[in-house]
């Protein structure tokens, strides 16, 4: 597979080093240079297919010359090893389409998932390589799991003390093994420039294998079409035909996965980008001025976001395929109509959070006649247990994987935002 940077459309690179690198010289994405397509006649087929040998077919049609099948297959298996996507029914015409069975709970364990089985194959010489992330929740927890276990890969998570919930921190600070964690004394900022000057230090970098794993890695986004198709194949041929689905956005890789995936050739009518108060996206569609704001922070705080990083890939789709940004439905919601949103799912019956809720609100109000809609899922509501317990005035249950968690001891460790201090660390630990 080759991409190429959309800041500078001369470096091109294959799959395997557009995973290590990340991104491209002057922080530019990579996008593919070959958008494949999946004949009709053969679409019927793939969507018989079970989960794991249908997203291993997808991810051929992109990889298929850097991995064969028969180890895609493996490495797919071993990602997606988890409770499979679900449709939970709503309404008569909306379902929401339930991406939080994983190990932590949220959509971004396939993309963290099947990005470490990348990482772990394409290490040959079986080197070390140490994955430096800063979080300021979820991802942590997901990129955590995903690694842990891993032979000769060590994660290091940097994170603000006292600044993610204690549920959080309990999902990934209670692994041990080959998962360090660090509470950084400061702001997620701070961590982040740990992470920067890290990644500065070209010896360090080269002695430690140094990997970022940040959340732009094409990787990701290719695992993230696969649920699209599990999500078509789970419904019934009547609801297949004007199907719309919302997409809670933050960084708007989850919309852009949904977007390859109609490119591929699944028959998907619509997508609603859909936003909290963050709505830099939703108002350039509206009006074709790109001015964010600043962040605000909302109770869907993983959509506190106002310069998506993925964007410059969902423009680069729509002009490589000739489609219309004007076909692109959006909305924004504010924290009061999601905490009425939310009420009005339990009164449905179900039980949501607040990134679903958005999602549905804006599908519901824009859903036309004929046409089915869809929303996603992406957290468990014991995620956001105490917004979401505050606003439905009811107790949330806690999963299974979150129960095991709870009573485990914290193995962080704790420090100052130095870098010789973390450098050191990362030497020593
Ligand atoms: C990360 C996240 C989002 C946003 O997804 P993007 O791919 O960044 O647009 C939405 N909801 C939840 C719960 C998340 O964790």
């Amino acid at each position: 597979m080759r991409l190429y940077n959309l800041k500078n459309h001369d470096e091109e690179v294959n799959f395997e080093t557009a995973v290590k690198l990340g991104l491209g010289q002057q922080q530019g994405l990579f996008f593919p240079v070959k958008l494949p397509v999946i004949k009709l006649k053969d679409l019927s087929e793939i969507l018989k297919m079970d989960f794991i040998t249908r997203s291993t077919e997808i991810l051929s049609k992109f990889i298929y010359n850097e991995i064969s099948k028969e180890q895609l297959y493996i490495h797919v298996k071993k990602a997606f090893s988890f409770k499979y996507p679900l449709l939970k029914s709503i309404t008569k015409t909306i379902s929401c389409f339930e991406l939080f069975h994983g190990p932590t709970l949220a959509f971004k364990d396939f993309g963290a998932r099947f990005m470490a089985q990348m990482i772990f194959s394409m290490n040959k010489n079986n080197d070390l390589v140490t994955i430096l992330t800063a979080t300021s929740g979820d991802t942590g927890a997901a990129v955590a799991h995903a690694f842990y276990g891993m032979k000769n890969v060590r994660v290091v998570i940097l994170y603000p003390k006292g600044k993610i919930s204690a549920l959080q921190e309990k999902l990934f600070c209670t692994l041990g093994k080959n998962i360090k964690t660090i509470s950084i004394n400061g702001s997620f900022d701070d961590c982040q420039k740990l992470v920067k000057e890290a990644f500065n230090d070209k010896k360090l970098k080269n002695s430690i294998g140094l990997n970022s794993a940040n959340s732009i890695n094409i990787s990701r986004l290719l695992a993230q079409i696969c649920y699209y198709f599990e999500a078509f194949s789970l419904l019934p041929k009547e609801k297949r035909n004007n199907l719309v689905i919302a997409v809670p956005c933050g960084n708007f890789g989850n919309l852009t996965a949904g977007l390859l995936a109609k490119s591929l050739g699944l028959p998907i009518k619509s997508f609603i980008a859909c936003t909290n108060s963050n709505d830099t996206v939703p108002r350039f569609l509206q009006n074709g001025q790109w001015q964010p704001k600043k962040t605000v922070s909302t109770i869907s705080n993983a959509m506190d976001i106002s310069q998506p990083n993925n964007w410059p890939r969902i423009q680069e789709l729509f002009q490589r395929k000739k489609w219309n940004l004007k076909e692109l439905r959006f909305g924004s919601v504010s924290d009061e109509v999601t905490k009425n949103t939310l009420q009005e799912l339990f009164e449905l019956g179900y039980v949501s959070e607040p990134h679903a809720a958005i999602a549905y609100r804006i599908l519901k109000n824009q859903l036309k006649k004929d046409e089915f809609g869809l929303f996603l899922g992406t957290a468990h509501p014991a995620k956001f247990k105490n917004t979401v317990e505050q606003i439905l005035n009811n107790n949330i249950v806690l999963p299974q994987e979150l129960k095991n968690t709870i009573n485990l001891p914290f193995l962080s460790h704790n420090m100052n935002p130095d870098f010789k201090k973390l450098k050191q660390f990362l030497i020593k630990e």
